[in-house]
């Protein structure tokens, strides 16, 4: 038994005393709510730590801005995940309210003097990401002995789903400058990358590696840390990722073949870990023709449904024997950008009043709603049910 909260993008929680069900179905009956339900599935991200941990040759922090929820931060840790990659004084903060002995990273590239402060000192921030001569300064002015600095390298633009080559990023031969300069003032010496998020191309990491390998010999000082960043993809319909081993195989392998093997390797993974994690009910409130008018859209939850065109698994909460018909979304604002092209397919009859479950809403769902147009209101509940979509390297290992 649970309890349910229902609260806006912008608002603190608010709490009912009722006792829920823990499966999706009865909940949704009980409640036959008009606002978007977030069903959180706990068990399912512990397992997924406890899988990624388990596979990976190396260090895990979770990249909290793919879903900072409280709740799941705890089934994190539970899972065994003890390293936080935070971007903001703000996910610092969060973070050590809730786990005193947390390693915390600071892994944006650029930072505000205040938030370096504030992590340096009152938070036992010690490893800071940088990509410019101007952030490397900062830190120094901002930090002391002991310090971590990890220069953070671009990438060429890959085969990720979200292409993360653009914004962050030292290029090689600066990069290479910015380790020579920095080795005499870190405690730990570091490079890092991101291949793009949702990559699912195991050989876009060895290619990363082989990469930050070149500028590493090339820079001629001793490096400690290698971090291999997020990406690492999950199931949607119609795509299948080769298994997270496949991914940590590729990885081991490159470490191995650029003699890499004396650093401390980490990971950085967000949606790895946290996608299978939660779904959300929403309720259809208008059927025209093939087109769904629901109460979650791309201010909401589904900002991935709309210009990104990313696909979820969906289920009709109700019995129906109708031949499936591929549906769009339309959300709840008054901007026709709010459209989710899908195709989503739902059985022939679906109607006014029915409620569908949105799968794989963990990562980049909750943490990206806005209080647009007023539709901000939205439940959070856990269950114990199985995740929509399972990714192959994460099948649950242990009973929820
Ligand atoms: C967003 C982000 C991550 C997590 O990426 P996923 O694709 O969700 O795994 C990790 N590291 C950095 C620096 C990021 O910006």
């Amino acid at each position: 038994m649970t309890d349910i909260r229902f609260r806006g993008a912008v608002s603190g929680p608010r709490r009912t005393a009722e006792k829920l069900p823990r499966s999706v179905d009865a909940l949704i009956a009980r409640l036959r709510p008009e606002e978007p339900v977030h069903c959180l599935r706990p068990a399912v991200m512990e397992n997924a730590a406890r899988s990624f941990l388990a596979a990976f040759p190396g260090e895990t922090l979770y990249a909290v801005k793919c879903n900072p929820e409280p709740a799941v931060l705890r089934a994190l840790w539970r899972g065994g995940v003890r390293r936080f990659d935070c971007a903001s004084i703000g996910e610092v903060r969060l973070v050590r309210s809730m786990f005193a002995d947390a390693a915390i990273h600071f892994m944006h590239p650029v930072k505000p003097r205040g938030a370096i402060r504030e992590a340096w000192q009152r938070h036992g921030v010690r490893d800071f990401v940088l990509d410019s001569a101007e952030e490397l300064a900062k830190l120094l002015e901002e930090t002391g002995e002991g310090r971590g600095l990890v220069v953070r390298l671009a990438l060429p633009k890959g085969g990720a789903m979200y292409d993360l080559s653009g914004k962050f990023g030292a290029q090689p031969a600066n990069a290479v400058a910015l380790l020579r300069t920095a080795r005499p003032h870190a405690a730990m010496l570091g490079v890092s990358f991101h291949v793009g998020s949702q990559c699912l191309e195991p050989a876009a990491y060895a290619r990363a590696i082989a990469l930050a390998a070149s500028v590493i010999r090339e820079a001629g000082v001793a490096v400690d840390l290698l971090d291999v960043g997020g990406g690492f993809p999950v199931a949607y319909p119609d795509i299948v990722p080769a298994p997270l081993a496949d991914f940590c195989g590729a990885i081991a392998d490159a470490v191995k073949a650029n003699r890499l093997q004396g650093l401390a390797l980490w990971a950085e993974p967000g949606r790895a870990l946290v996608a299978a994690g939660t779904s959300v009910v929403l309720q259809v409130q208008h059927r025209r023709g093939l087109e769904l008018f629901v109460n979650d859209g791309v201010y909401g939850a589904l900002s991935d449904a709309g210009a990104p065109g990313f696909r979820f698994p969906v289920r009709l909460l109700r019995d129906s024997s109708a031949t499936e018909l591929p549906f769009a979304f339309f959300g709840p604002t008054c901007d026709s950008a709010d459209r989710m092209a899908g195709p989503f397919l739902l059985p022939a009859d679906v109607a006014e009043g029915d409620w569908i479950e949105v799968g794989q809403l963990g990562a980049y769902g909750a943490s990206l709603r806005t209080a647009f147009n007023g539709f901000d209101k939205a439940g959070i509940v856990e269950v114990a049910d199985a995740p929509l979509l399972m990714t192959p390297g994460y099948e649950m290992t242990k009973a929820a």
